[in-house]
């Protein structure tokens, strides 16, 4: 007989009726998934999909309607058949429904749950109002100590869940290649800018100080190659070196500026920092702004890498605040990340480099409780108020939550459904960043009511 290849680990969404089971699987599936297919919306058999995130790749089991509790005594027999799925999970995602609140039939899965002995990560839906604050907390009643809070329809936090869930998988990337190296988690770094700023110099440097491990295919992404390595006994992988592994290459049509600008999208989206290099010897242009901006919107860490900077080096004393000043001017909008002079010739300042890129890393994870968080929120509005909103009515921002990491998104109640003058919400992210430490990591804020969503489900 042949043998079968090794079955992924297989992660079982549980939960009663209508906790949002299906609007989870959809999303995890859809979003991230290997394999996108359109799902049958109503169908109640057991549902499989591969899901894959951060290089790991897992089943995702949708139990369905079948699994979960209720008076109807039928409902006894299909929770068994819901039970046998869970026979061969590695990792249960138990739903619960933060809009009801904990309810007795939640106690009953967790109990069921529970009797599984397996790992479980808790998982707070329809987080999207003001129960976010207030009543996600309850559900630590429950006594599970694995927490995601979501909210599966508009996509909130879900990456989150996902790293909380791959952390859970026995042999996921990161252990098992990086055994016996290191356990640290692996941080992914895209090198991008234009041609010729030094991309594949610097990627050559990273790979040539450091014993290059694996040059693989990345999953998702047809032609993204990327290389990892070992840095201080750290997996770093740097993401679709494809287009950049060769050095020297005199590249400077319009067109490939067009898609070095692509590219850089295209490997930012899997980074957790992108390093943004500039030609200091050529002075900042559109398409560094261009491309720093990407990386904004790709959500990961940024440094803003001044490259050649041996060519720079004898020149007058105030030239290294002088070009600073015209990259601040340049990249406006990534004023939040932090600059380095380095050469990607000489290797001057490559190891800096990388200490800037753990710390980044680090910072972008970065998680601050809500208590911290509404003391902040009361002692900045009240040295400075936001301004009125429509109508000259008042505006009040009463309390704030962080409800993802990687980039930290945070959101604030506020009495009425308004948006944040972009001057506010800079002077908030600007008091954030000085608070707490969010070095190089861009921060989401968004405002919602806190009066109680009346929209039905
Ligand atoms: P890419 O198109 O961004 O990948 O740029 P390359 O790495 O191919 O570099 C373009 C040119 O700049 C090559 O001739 C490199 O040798 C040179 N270069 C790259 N980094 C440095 C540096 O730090 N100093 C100097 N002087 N030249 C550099």
């Amino acid at each position: 007989m042949a043998r079968k290849p090794a079955p992924s680990p297989s992660v079982v969404l549980v939960g009663r009726p209508n906790v949002g089971k299906s609007t989870l699987f959809n999303r995890l599936v859809g979003e991230r998934s290997a394999i996108v297919n359109p799902l049958p919306g109503t169908t109640r058999d057991v549902l499989r999909r591969p899901v894959e995130w951060q290089g790991n790749v897992f089943e995702l089991v949708d139990t369905g309607g079948i699994f979960g509790a209720s008076a109807d005594p039928l409902q006894v027999e299909v929770s068994i058949q819901g039970l046998k799925a869970l026979k061969g999970a590695t990792v249960v995602l138990m739903l619960v429904d933060c809009q009801q609140g904990l309810v007795p039939a939640d106690q009953e899965v967790a109990e069921r749950i529970r009797q599984t002995g397996l790992p479980v990560v808790l998982v707070v839906n329809k987080v999207d109002n003001s129960h976010i604050a207030k009543e996600v907390d309850e559900f630590h009643a429950l006594g599970f100590e694995r927490f995601s809070s979501v909210a599966a329809e508009h996509g909130l936090g879900v990456g989150d869940l996902l790293d909380e869930v791959v952390a859970t998988l026995p042999g996921r990337k990161g252990d098992q290649a990086a055994s016996p190296l290191d356990d640290r988690e692996e941080i992914s770094i895209a090198v991008v800018g234009r041609p010729n700023v030094g991309k594949s110099s610097l990627v050559n440097l990273l790979a040539r100080a450091d014993r290059v491990l694996v040059n693989d295919l990345a999953g998702t992404t047809r032609d993204a190659v990327d290389t990892v390595v070992k840095w201080h006994g750290r997996r770093i992988r740097l993401v679709d070196t494809a287009g950049i592994r060769r050095p020297g290459q005199v590249v400077d049509s319009g067109r490939l500026e067009s898609v070095s600008v692509a590219l850089a999208r295209r490997a930012m989206r899997r980074s957790d920092v992108a390093v943004v290099m500039i030609d200091a010897s050529d002075g900042v242009t559109k398409r560094d702004a261009a491309i720093a901006g990407e990386a904004e919107r790709a959500g990961c860490g940024v440094i803003l890498a001044a490259n050649k900077w041996d060519l720079v080096k004898g020149r007058e004393s105030g030239f290294a605040k002088q070009f600073d000043r015209q990259i601040r001017d340049g990249l406006k909008f990534a004023d939040y990340a932090p600059i380095i002079h380095l050469s990607a010739l000489t290797g001057h300042r490559a190891s800096k480099l990388m200490e800037m890129v753990a710390e980044v890393d680090a910072a972008r994870a970065g998680h601050i409780s809500t208590g911290e968080l509404n003391r902040f929120l009361e002692r900045v509005t009240r040295r400075k108020p936001p301004s009125a909103g429509a109508g000259g009515r008042e505006v009040k921002l009463q309390y704030v939550t962080q409800v993802g990491v990687k980039p930290p998104r945070f959101v604030i109640f506020s009495n009425r459904a308004t948006s944040l003058h972009f001057s506010y919400e800079r002077y908030l992210k600007n008091r954030l960043r000085e608070s707490f430490n969010f070095t190089g990591s861009p921060i989401n804020i968004q405002v919602r009511s806190s009066h109680k969503s009346t929209r039905k489900r």
